[in-house]
C-alpha cells in the first residue's frame, strides 16, 4: 500500500508499477480529470445526495466529500470485499469515517437500490462497458437525477472491433477520423433506449471523450412527450471518407456523395447537442482538467455534430496544411477536442477542401 493525494483526498492505494484490473481494488491516476470534472459538475448542477454504486478505491467519494461540504448524504456501495475495507480505511483517513452523511454498504451495481431514497446523482464508473448497469442506475434515480456514466471500451465504440459494437451498443462503429464522436453518440443513444420503456429521458448535459474513455452526464425527465422526442433524435449517419461530407438521415438509400465517392454509413446514434448550458458553470482548478474545460467550452459556441480532421484531409488532397487558425477564421469554425487537427463548423467540406488546396 501507498499513500497518494489527489484533490483534498489523501488516500491509500494498491502499489503497482502498470494500473490492471488485477489489482485487488483498481485505483487509476489518469482518471483524476474525470473525477475533477465530476466534482464540479455536482457542484454546478446542486446535487445534494449522491450514490456511488462501484466506488473502488472510495477516492470520489472522499473528494466529494472534502471538496463539497454542501453535500447532504452520500451512499457509498461496491460488490467487492477487498474495495469495501479500503474505502473504510480511507474514510478514516480523512477524519470522514464518523460522518453522519455517508453509508457505506456491500452491493452488486447491476442491482437497483432496494430502499427509496431521494438520489440527485449516480456514478456509473466501471472498466469496460458500463451497459450491464444502466438499468439498475435508471431505476435508482429519482426525478431530475444525473447518471454519470464512465466506457473505457473505446476499441468496440470506435470500431476496431466493430462485431463487438453491434453486440453490446446496437449499432455499426465507423473507423474514421470522426470515430470518437461516432462512438460517444452511439455510447448515449443505447443509455437512452434503455430509459424509453419507462417514460424516461435520459438527456445529455456534458459528454465528451477524454484520454481514451468516454464521459457522458445525462438528466433524467419523466416525460413521456421528452422520451419520444429522444427516440426521434436516433438518427444514421452517412460519411464520406475521401471528402469527410456527412449527413444525419433516417434511412440509408443513396450512399453516392456530391463528389463521387461512396458513402459510409454509422448507427443509429444520439443526433442532437451532446452538452447544455450547464457546461459554461463547470471550472477546475487542476490546471490539466481547467484546460480541458476550456476546450470543450470552445468548442460549443458552434451548434453542429461532428467536424473535419484537417490534417487527413490535407494529406489526401496532397496539399501542404495550412494553419487551424487561417481556417477556423475563414469557416468561422473552432477547434474540437475530439481531434488535434480538428475543425467544427456549419460549413460543408467543399469549402474547406476549396481552403486548402
Ligand atoms: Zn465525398
Amino acid at each position: 500500500m501507498e499513500q497518494i493525494t489527489e484533490g483534498k483526498a489523501t488516500i491509500a492505494v494498491y502499489k503497482a508499477e502498470v494500473v490492471s484490473k488485477e489489482l485487488p481494488v483498481f485505483y487509476n491516476p489518469v482518471m483524476q480529470s474525470n473525477r475533477d470534472i465530476s466534482i464540479s459538475y455536482i457542484d454546478a448542477a446542486k446535487c445534494k445526495s449522491i450514490y456511488l454504486p462501484m466506488a473502488g478505491s472510495g477516492v470520489r467519494a472522499v473528494r466529494i466529500l472534502k471538496e463539497l461540504p454542501h453535500i447532504e448524504q452520500i451512499l457509498i456501495r461496491d460488490i467487492d470485499e477487498n474495495a469495501l475495507n479500503l474505502i473504510k480505511k480511507n474514510l478514516r483517513l480523512n477524519g470522514l469515517d464518523k460522518d453522519e452523511r455517508v453509508t457505506v454498504a456491500q452491493g452488486d451495481a447491476s442491482e437497483p437500490l432496494k430502499e427509496r431514497r431521494k438520489v440527485d446523482y449516480i456514478d456509473i464508473d466501471p472498466f469496460g462497458t458500463p451497459v450491464p448497469f444502466i438499468q439498475a442506475a435508471i431505476q435508482s434515480a429519482s426525478k431530475g437525477s444525473t447518471i454519470a456514466v464512465t466506457a473505457t471500451d473505446t476499441g468496440c465504440l470506435c470500431g476496431t472491433y466493430a462485431a463487438a459494437c453491434h453486440r453490446k451498443y446496437w449499432a455499426k462503429p465507423l473507423h474514421v477520423p470522426i470515430m470518437h464522436e461516432v462512438g460517444l453518440r452511439i455510447l448515449i443513444r443505447r443509455i437512452q433506449l434503455m430509459g424509453l420503456p419507462y417514460d424516461r429521458a435520459l438527456i445529455p448535459q456534458i459528454s465528451y471523450y477524454k484520454d481514451h474513455y468516454f464521459r457522458v452526464y445525462l438528466k433524467v425527465k419523466k416525460s413521456k412527450e421528452e422520451a419520444q422526442r429522444l427516440w426521434h433524435q436516433q438518427q444514421f449517419l452517412l460519411y464520406c471518407p475521401a471528402c469527410q461530407d456527412f449527413e444525419f438521415t433516417t434511412h440509408l438509400f443513396n450512399h453516392e456523395c456530391g463528389c463521387g465517392s461512396r458513402r459510409e454509413w454509422a448507427g443509429p446514434m444520439f443526433a442532437g447537442p451532446l452538452s447544455t448550458d450547464l457546461l459554461k458553470h463547470l471550472t477546475c482548478e487542476e490546471p490539466e482538467s481547467s484546460a480541458f474545460l476550456s476546450l470543450l467550452k470552445e468548442e460549443c459556441k458552434v451548434d453542429a455534430p461532428f467536424f473535419y480532421d484537417i490534417s487527413s484531409l490535407a494529406s489526401k488532397h496532397r496539399t501542404s496544411q495550412i494553419p487551424l487558425q487561417t481556417i477556423m477564421e475563414k469557416t468561422h469554425g473552432v477547434r474540437t477536442h475530439f481531434c488535434v487537427q480538428g475543425v467544427k463548423t456549419k460549413e460543408k467540406s467543399k469549402k474547406i477542401i476549396g481552403l486548402i488546396r
